[in-house]
């Protein structure tokens, strides 16, 4: 692969928790293999290109998260960039709109069915810092983020979580996030993939067709020792 595109959708609707970080570590990290990156950041009123290599949606309130739906439903694009097998990674709201359903502004709206699962509405606002063991497939180990989210996520069979809880919230105080083929959804802002670099290199080796393990190692000292130290800390304090 020449160039690495990777468009960060919706950044006019979607941008409100600095879930943009995650384009800038995944472009750090690519650049620092060698690998060109072009970040594409596409707002709402534009056509989503199907040729990039993995696409990014972020966070946000209720009123942009229900027109982020709509737009994102209308032009279709995100739908085949799954089918198609690229990586997407979806942070909360971009993570609840990928179900069947979810709740916003006092009522269920349509998601796009790329990820079979739906959100509602809790009985309170899930707000500080999450920490989770991944799905020993995904290789990745504890991740730890901070979350902020009014929603409830339910799983179907056909996803599965992220992570088991160890503490905070995540989909509904058991699980967190989902994943199948190459798109993940999770309720970790911080951004995510500062916080867990792991999970970053996991899509990009996606994104270009690797196995994680033949990208060259970068020195992660600082992010793996908060990474263990926020796991750790949080899990004991449950
Ligand atoms: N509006 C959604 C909720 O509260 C998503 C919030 C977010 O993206 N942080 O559940």
């Amino acid at each position: 692969m020449s160039t690495l595109r990777i468009v960060w959708l919706y950044p006019d609707l979607l941008s409100t928790y600095g879930d943009r970080g995650n384009l800038l570590v995944l472009a750090h990290r690519a650049r620092a293999r060698g690998i060109d990156v072009e970040p594409m950041q596409v707002r709402s009123d534009q056509r989503i290109p199907h040729t990039a290599d993995m696409y990014l949606i972020g966070g946000g309130e209720d009123g942009p998260q229900a027109v982020a739906a709509e737009r994102l439903l209308d032009d279709g694009a995100l739908g085949r960039a799954a089918e198609a097998g690229k990586p997407i990674l979806a942070i909360c709201a971009g993570y609840q709109l990928l179900g069947e359903s979810f709740y916003a502004n006092g009522r269920a709206y349509a998601g796009l069915n790329i990820l079979d699962l739906r959100s509602d509405r809790g009985p309170s606002r899930a707000v500080g810092e999450i920490a989770g063991e991944t799905a020993p497939q995904l290789g990745i180990g504890p991740i730890t983020g901070f979350e902020n989210h009014g929603g409830r996520t339910h799983l179907g069979e056909a996803v599965q979580p992220l992570a088991r809880v160890t503490a905070g919230v995540g989909n509904d105080g058991t699980t967190e996030g989902a994943w199948a083929g190459h798109v993940i959804g999770t309720y970790m802002h911080g951004p995510g993939l500062a916080r867990n670099p792991r999970l970053a290199d996991l899509l990009l080796a996606w994104a270009i067709g690797v196995n994680p393990a033949q990208l060259p190692p970068m020195d992660d000292t600082w992010p793996e020792r908060l990474r263990a130290e926020r796991f750790q800390a949080l899990t004991a304090a449950q």
